[in-house]
């Protein structure tokens, strides 16, 4: 089964109601390739969910980037999975490494969103990824594991509503992209991890995305990669170069 092309956009704590309006209206004006080869998503701050959800075209979707670990109730400045449910949203990202390392988010507590999350019907694009120090000490295959592990003891085999983004920490942010031979050498093994310890059937449906400091020049060659399945983009999701990377998919589709 081919897994279909997959562009996130992330774009973090940013953007004004005057400046939203313009990257929607970006979004909106760009030739795009069909949602036939590839699936779009972009992830506005909450408070702008309603407005690019309402602004947006339609072949592009709208992910949360969080949500709270259960059942909303007194959960000061959170947001509940049944609220974005109610809101329309189909997508939340969970685990980025912004809440792991800065919020402080373990891999327990990121599995049991994950677990909620999809329980109430939401898709997760749930982010494992290591440390710059955790790579240097061999530790990149460990690390993800642990992640992954502790995501599939909280959702079992339910998989089928999840996508997978590595987004090494190193990379985030810093412009110092992984190179699409060390990104490939990542996913094969990500893939491996999930037919070792998911199913076989759980390793070839699942996307693995990269995330990473990437752009429209690096997107085509990491794309061209067999286990690279799409791309979660931070600071290029806000420029007009976010179409570009959408349609790498193309460069996959040829490889
Ligand atoms: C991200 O935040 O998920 C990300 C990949 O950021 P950037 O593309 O800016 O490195």
């Amino acid at each position: 089964m081919a897994r279909k092309f997959f562009v996130g956009g992330n774009w973090k704590c940013n953007g004004t109601l005057e400046s939203v309006s313009k990257l929607v209206d970006t979004l909106n004006a760009g030739a795009i390739v069909s949602t036939d080869i590839v699936e779009v998503v972009v992830a506005p701050p909450f408070i702008h969910l309603p407005l690019v959800k309402d602004r947006l075209r339609k072949e592009i979707q709208v992910s949360a980037q969080n949500c709270w670990v259960k059942k909303g109730g007194a959960y000061t400045g959170e947001v509940s999975a049944e609220q974005l449910v109610d809101l329309g949203i189909p997508y939340v990202i969970l685990g980025h490494s912004e809440r792991r390392h800065i919020m402080k988010e373990s891999h327990d507590f990121v599995g049991q969103k994950c677990a909620y999350a999809l329980s109430k019907g939401l898709k997760v694009i749930a982010c494992i990824g290591e440390t710059l120090e955790e790579r240097e000490a061999g530790d990149t295959i460990k690390v993800c594991a642990e992640q992954l592990t502790a995501i599939k003891e909280a959702i079992g085999e339910n998989w089928s509503e999840v996508v997978v983004a590595y987004e090494p920490v190193w990379a985030i942010g810093t412009g110092k992209v992984a190179t699409p031979e060390q990104a490939e050498e990542v996913h094969a093994e990500l893939r491996k991890w999930l037919a070792e310890n998911v199913s076989a059937e759980v390793a070839e449906a699942t996307r693995i995305l990269y995330g990473g400091s990437v752009t429209a020049g690096n997107c085509k060659e990491l794309a061209k990669k067999p286990n690279v399945d799409g791309f979660l983009v931070g600071g290029a999701a806000l420029k007009p170069e976010f179409i570009d990377i959408i349609n790498s998919a193309q460069s996959k589709v040829a490889a």
